[in-house]
Protein backbone atom coordinates (compact mmCIF):
# COMPACT_ATOMS: atom_id res chain seq x y z
CA UNK A 1 0.00 0.00 0.00
CA UNK A 2 1.64 3.58 -1.09
CA UNK A 3 0.20 5.35 1.56
CA UNK A 4 1.62 3.42 4.56
CA UNK A 5 5.06 5.26 6.09
CA UNK A 6 6.81 2.22 7.35
CA UNK A 7 10.04 2.10 9.79
CA UNK A 8 12.49 -0.24 8.43
CA UNK A 9 15.21 -1.30 11.22
CA UNK A 10 17.63 -4.18 11.08
CA UNK A 11 18.46 -5.83 14.25
CA UNK A 12 20.87 -8.32 15.16
CA UNK A 13 19.75 -12.18 14.99
CA UNK A 14 21.87 -14.95 15.94
CA UNK A 15 25.68 -14.10 15.15
CA UNK A 16 25.49 -13.39 11.60
CA UNK A 17 22.41 -12.42 10.75
CA UNK A 18 19.99 -9.49 10.83
CA UNK A 19 16.32 -9.20 11.27
CA UNK A 20 14.67 -6.80 9.66
CA UNK A 21 11.66 -5.32 11.08
CA UNK A 22 9.08 -2.87 9.63
CA UNK A 23 6.64 -0.73 11.67
CA UNK A 24 3.54 0.79 10.27
CA UNK A 25 3.95 4.72 11.44
CA UNK A 26 1.33 6.29 9.30
CA UNK A 27 -1.06 7.28 12.08
CA UNK A 28 1.96 8.90 14.32
CA UNK A 29 3.60 10.37 11.56
CA UNK A 30 -0.17 11.88 10.71
CA UNK A 31 -0.93 12.99 14.21
CA UNK A 32 2.68 14.64 14.24
CA UNK A 33 1.28 16.68 11.24
CA UNK A 34 -1.55 17.22 12.73
CA UNK A 35 0.06 18.76 15.70
CA UNK A 36 2.58 20.85 13.67
CA UNK A 37 -0.32 22.55 11.76
CA UNK A 38 -2.49 22.93 14.91
CA UNK A 39 0.54 25.01 17.05
CA UNK A 40 1.26 26.70 13.35
CA UNK A 41 -2.38 28.10 13.00
CA UNK A 42 -2.95 28.53 16.75
CA UNK A 43 0.33 31.12 16.42
CA UNK A 44 -0.20 32.68 13.51
CA UNK A 45 -4.15 33.18 13.81
CA UNK A 46 -2.54 35.14 17.40
CA UNK A 47 0.12 36.73 15.68
CA UNK A 48 -2.37 38.76 13.15
CA UNK A 49 -4.04 40.66 15.72
CA UNK A 50 -1.24 41.29 18.19
CA UNK A 51 0.78 42.88 14.77
CA UNK A 52 -2.23 45.17 14.28
CA UNK A 53 -2.30 46.59 18.24
CA UNK A 54 1.40 47.00 18.18
CA UNK A 55 1.48 48.70 15.04
CA UNK A 56 -0.90 51.09 16.44
CA UNK A 57 0.76 51.41 20.08
CA UNK A 58 4.11 52.06 17.82
CA UNK A 59 2.19 55.06 15.92
CA UNK A 60 1.54 56.78 19.17
CA UNK A 61 4.11 59.66 19.86
CA UNK A 62 6.45 60.06 22.73
CA UNK A 63 3.46 61.77 25.18
CA UNK A 64 0.77 59.13 23.92
CA UNK A 65 -1.46 61.79 22.44
CA UNK A 66 -2.46 61.37 18.87
CA UNK A 67 -4.89 62.99 16.93
CA UNK A 68 -8.35 62.63 17.91
CA UNK A 69 -9.91 60.83 14.31
CA UNK A 70 -6.37 58.36 14.45
CA UNK A 71 -7.30 57.76 18.07
CA UNK A 72 -10.77 56.66 17.73
CA UNK A 73 -9.84 54.38 14.67
CA UNK A 74 -7.05 52.92 16.73
CA UNK A 75 -8.90 52.35 20.25
CA UNK A 76 -11.77 50.67 18.02
CA UNK A 77 -9.59 48.57 15.94
CA UNK A 78 -7.19 47.40 18.97
CA UNK A 79 -10.45 46.50 20.87
CA UNK A 80 -11.57 44.44 17.88
CA UNK A 81 -8.57 42.50 17.51
CA UNK A 82 -8.11 41.76 21.17
CA UNK A 83 -11.93 40.74 21.23
CA UNK A 84 -10.59 38.32 18.36
CA UNK A 85 -7.60 37.20 20.43
CA UNK A 86 -9.63 36.42 23.18
CA UNK A 87 -12.69 34.63 21.41
CA UNK A 88 -9.81 32.85 19.77
CA UNK A 89 -9.00 31.83 23.27
CA UNK A 90 -12.06 31.00 24.50
CA UNK A 91 -12.71 28.44 22.20
CA UNK A 92 -9.28 26.87 22.23
CA UNK A 93 -10.30 26.40 25.41
CA UNK A 94 -13.73 25.03 24.87
CA UNK A 95 -12.13 22.29 22.50
CA UNK A 96 -9.47 21.37 24.78
CA UNK A 97 -12.14 20.98 28.08
CA UNK A 98 -14.71 19.05 25.19
CA UNK A 99 -11.55 16.78 24.33
CA UNK A 100 -10.96 16.16 28.11
CA UNK A 101 -14.44 15.21 28.59
CA UNK A 102 -14.53 11.43 26.29
CA UNK A 103 -15.62 9.51 29.24
CA UNK A 104 -18.34 11.90 31.12
CA UNK A 105 -21.54 9.92 31.46
CA UNK A 106 -24.36 11.89 30.23
CA UNK A 107 -26.61 11.51 33.92
CA UNK A 108 -28.04 14.83 33.17
CA UNK A 109 -30.85 16.18 31.66
CA UNK A 110 -30.74 18.87 29.41
CA UNK A 111 -33.51 21.15 29.03
CA UNK A 112 -32.83 22.06 25.07
CA UNK A 113 -36.21 24.19 24.88
CA UNK A 114 -35.17 26.60 27.11
CA UNK A 115 -31.46 27.11 26.14
CA UNK A 116 -32.71 27.40 22.88
CA UNK A 117 -34.60 30.51 24.38
CA UNK A 118 -31.77 31.89 25.41
CA UNK A 119 -29.51 31.59 22.71
CA UNK A 120 -32.68 33.31 20.55
CA UNK A 121 -32.12 36.16 23.07
CA UNK A 122 -28.64 36.28 22.17
CA UNK A 123 -29.09 35.86 18.52
CA UNK A 124 -31.67 38.56 18.26
CA UNK A 125 -28.77 40.83 19.75
CA UNK A 126 -26.63 39.54 16.99
CA UNK A 127 -29.14 40.42 14.65
CA UNK A 128 -29.61 43.88 15.27
CA UNK A 129 -27.89 45.13 12.24
CA UNK A 130 -28.62 42.45 9.81
CA UNK A 131 -32.64 41.97 10.41
CA UNK A 132 -32.97 38.44 9.62
CA UNK A 133 -36.39 37.16 9.77
CA UNK A 134 -34.99 34.18 12.08
CA UNK A 135 -38.33 31.58 13.45
CA UNK A 136 -37.58 28.87 15.77
CA UNK A 137 -40.04 25.69 15.88
CA UNK A 138 -38.78 24.24 18.87
CA UNK A 139 -41.00 20.98 20.29
CA UNK A 140 -41.16 22.54 23.95
CA UNK A 141 -40.99 18.69 25.88
CA UNK A 142 -38.30 17.36 24.24
CA UNK A 143 -35.14 17.48 26.14
CA UNK A 144 -32.74 14.88 26.02
CA UNK A 145 -29.68 13.44 27.82
CA UNK A 146 -26.01 14.85 27.41
CA UNK A 147 -23.73 17.39 28.35
CA UNK A 148 -25.09 20.95 28.31
CA UNK A 149 -22.32 23.22 28.26
CA UNK A 150 -21.44 20.93 25.02
CA UNK A 151 -25.52 21.40 23.57
CA UNK A 152 -24.82 24.40 24.27
CA UNK A 153 -22.11 25.07 22.27
CA UNK A 154 -23.14 23.11 19.02
CA UNK A 155 -26.29 24.75 18.90
CA UNK A 156 -25.41 28.12 19.24
CA UNK A 157 -22.45 28.10 16.85
CA UNK A 158 -24.68 26.74 14.16
CA UNK A 159 -27.23 29.33 15.17
CA UNK A 160 -24.74 32.31 15.18
CA UNK A 161 -22.98 30.70 11.58
CA UNK A 162 -26.06 31.55 10.21
CA UNK A 163 -26.47 34.87 11.37
CA UNK A 164 -23.08 35.53 9.99
CA UNK A 165 -23.05 34.01 6.83
CA UNK A 166 -26.28 34.96 5.87
CA UNK A 167 -26.37 38.77 3.76
CA UNK A 168 -29.00 40.68 5.29
CA UNK A 169 -31.63 40.80 5.38
CA UNK A 170 -32.15 36.98 5.05
CA UNK A 171 -34.02 33.92 6.80
CA UNK A 172 -33.10 31.59 9.09
CA UNK A 173 -34.96 28.27 10.57
CA UNK A 174 -34.16 26.71 13.78
CA UNK A 175 -35.64 22.79 14.25
CA UNK A 176 -35.34 21.20 17.55
CA UNK A 177 -38.06 18.50 16.70
CA UNK A 178 -38.82 14.51 16.84
CA UNK A 179 -38.22 13.37 13.90
CA UNK A 180 -39.93 9.23 14.23
CA UNK A 181 -38.21 8.51 17.62
CA UNK A 182 -34.81 10.65 17.25
CA UNK A 183 -34.78 13.99 18.15
CA UNK A 184 -33.63 16.43 15.27
CA UNK A 185 -31.73 19.72 15.49
CA UNK A 186 -32.04 21.78 11.98
CA UNK A 187 -30.65 25.86 11.33
CA UNK A 188 -31.85 26.17 7.63
CA UNK A 189 -30.56 29.47 6.12
CA UNK A 190 -31.06 31.59 2.87
CA UNK A 191 -27.45 32.91 2.74
CA UNK A 192 -24.41 32.42 0.56
CA UNK A 193 -24.00 28.41 0.77
CA UNK A 194 -21.00 26.26 0.69
CA UNK A 195 -19.38 24.70 -2.75
CA UNK A 196 -19.10 21.07 -2.65
CA UNK A 197 -15.05 21.26 -2.40
CA UNK A 198 -15.27 22.55 1.01
CA UNK A 199 -18.07 20.46 2.63
CA UNK A 200 -16.07 17.53 3.63
CA UNK A 201 -12.85 20.20 5.55
CA UNK A 202 -15.22 22.12 7.28
CA UNK A 203 -15.05 21.05 10.19
CA UNK A 204 -11.60 20.45 10.02
CA UNK A 205 -9.93 23.62 12.50
CA UNK A 206 -9.27 27.02 11.45
CA UNK A 207 -10.53 25.57 8.00
CA UNK A 208 -13.03 28.39 6.46
CA UNK A 209 -14.13 29.30 2.96
CA UNK A 210 -12.98 32.78 2.62
CA UNK A 211 -10.79 33.61 5.34
CA UNK A 212 -10.49 37.39 5.24
CA UNK A 213 -13.99 37.91 5.60
CA UNK A 214 -14.77 34.85 8.33
CA UNK A 215 -12.21 37.23 10.69
CA UNK A 216 -14.01 40.24 9.59
CA UNK A 217 -16.97 38.48 11.42
CA UNK A 218 -14.93 37.80 14.16
CA UNK A 219 -14.72 33.82 13.40
CA UNK A 220 -11.94 32.08 15.23
CA UNK A 221 -12.19 29.09 13.10
CA UNK A 222 -12.82 26.78 15.21
CA UNK A 223 -16.84 26.76 15.86
CA UNK A 224 -17.39 23.66 13.34
CA UNK A 225 -14.17 21.68 14.84
CA UNK A 226 -16.37 22.22 18.32
CA UNK A 227 -19.71 21.16 16.96
CA UNK A 228 -18.19 17.76 15.29
CA UNK A 229 -16.69 17.08 19.03
CA UNK A 230 -19.36 17.69 21.02
CA UNK A 231 -21.25 15.64 18.38
CA UNK A 232 -19.28 12.98 18.52
CA UNK A 233 -19.29 12.74 21.67
CA UNK A 234 -23.19 12.07 21.65
CA UNK A 235 -22.16 9.69 18.91
CA UNK A 236 -23.81 12.07 16.29
CA UNK A 237 -22.34 13.82 13.43
CA UNK A 238 -23.29 17.38 11.45
CA UNK A 239 -24.70 16.92 8.49
CA UNK A 240 -24.18 19.91 5.82
CA UNK A 241 -26.70 20.21 2.80
CA UNK A 242 -25.80 23.64 1.16
CA UNK A 243 -25.69 25.00 -2.25
CA UNK A 244 -23.67 28.42 -3.46
CA UNK A 245 -26.21 31.09 -3.85
CA UNK A 246 -29.50 29.10 -2.19
CA UNK A 247 -28.53 28.49 1.37
CA UNK A 248 -27.48 25.75 3.59
CA UNK A 249 -29.25 23.57 6.22
CA UNK A 250 -26.93 22.04 8.75
CA UNK A 251 -28.35 19.37 10.67
CA UNK A 252 -27.73 16.51 13.13
CA UNK A 253 -30.12 13.88 14.71
CA UNK A 254 -29.79 12.90 18.46
CA UNK A 255 -30.53 9.17 18.53
CA UNK A 256 -33.49 7.78 20.80
CA UNK A 257 -31.22 6.94 23.53
CA UNK A 258 -30.95 10.11 24.62
CA UNK A 259 -34.48 11.49 24.35
CA UNK A 260 -35.41 12.32 27.73
CA UNK A 261 -38.77 13.78 27.07
CA UNK A 262 -40.54 13.65 30.15
CA UNK A 263 -44.51 12.74 29.76
CA UNK A 264 -47.15 14.90 31.23
CA UNK A 265 -48.28 11.49 33.10
CA UNK A 266 -44.94 11.07 34.98
CA UNK A 267 -44.72 14.73 35.80
CA UNK A 268 -48.57 14.35 37.64
CA UNK A 269 -46.75 11.27 39.30
CA UNK A 270 -43.77 13.50 40.90
P1 LIG B 1 -15.71 30.66 11.74
O1 LIG B 1 -15.22 31.04 13.08
O2 LIG B 1 -14.81 31.08 10.62
O3 LIG B 1 -17.15 30.99 11.51
P2 LIG B 1 -16.55 27.88 11.75
O4 LIG B 1 -15.77 26.66 12.07
O5 LIG B 1 -17.76 28.19 12.59
O6 LIG B 1 -15.52 29.07 11.76
O7 LIG B 1 -17.03 27.80 10.24
C1 LIG B 1 -16.07 27.43 9.25
C2 LIG B 1 -16.43 28.05 7.91
O8 LIG B 1 -17.64 27.48 7.42
C3 LIG B 1 -16.73 29.55 7.97
O9 LIG B 1 -15.54 30.31 7.90
C4 LIG B 1 -17.60 29.75 6.74
O10 LIG B 1 -16.78 29.88 5.60
C5 LIG B 1 -18.36 28.42 6.64
N1 LIG B 1 -19.74 28.49 7.17
C6 LIG B 1 -20.15 28.14 8.41
N2 LIG B 1 -21.47 28.29 8.55
C7 LIG B 1 -21.93 28.76 7.36
C8 LIG B 1 -23.23 29.11 6.84
N3 LIG B 1 -24.33 29.01 7.60
N4 LIG B 1 -23.30 29.55 5.56
C9 LIG B 1 -22.18 29.64 4.79
N5 LIG B 1 -20.93 29.31 5.22
C10 LIG B 1 -20.82 28.89 6.48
Amino acid sequence: NQDKILEYRFIPYGDKQLLLIARDVTKFVQLEQMRRDFVANVSHELRTPLTVISGYLEMAPDDGQLPASVQQKAFKEMSSQAKRMQTLIEELLVLSRIEANVDQQFDNVVDVPSMLQTIATEANTLNREKQHEITFSVDPQLKVYGLETELRSAFSNLIFNAVHYTPAPGKIEVRWQLEGEDAVFRVRDNGEGIAAKHLSRLTERFYRVDKARSRRTGGSGLGLAIVKHVLSHHNSQLMIDSEVNVGSEFWFILSSELVATVSPQTLKQG
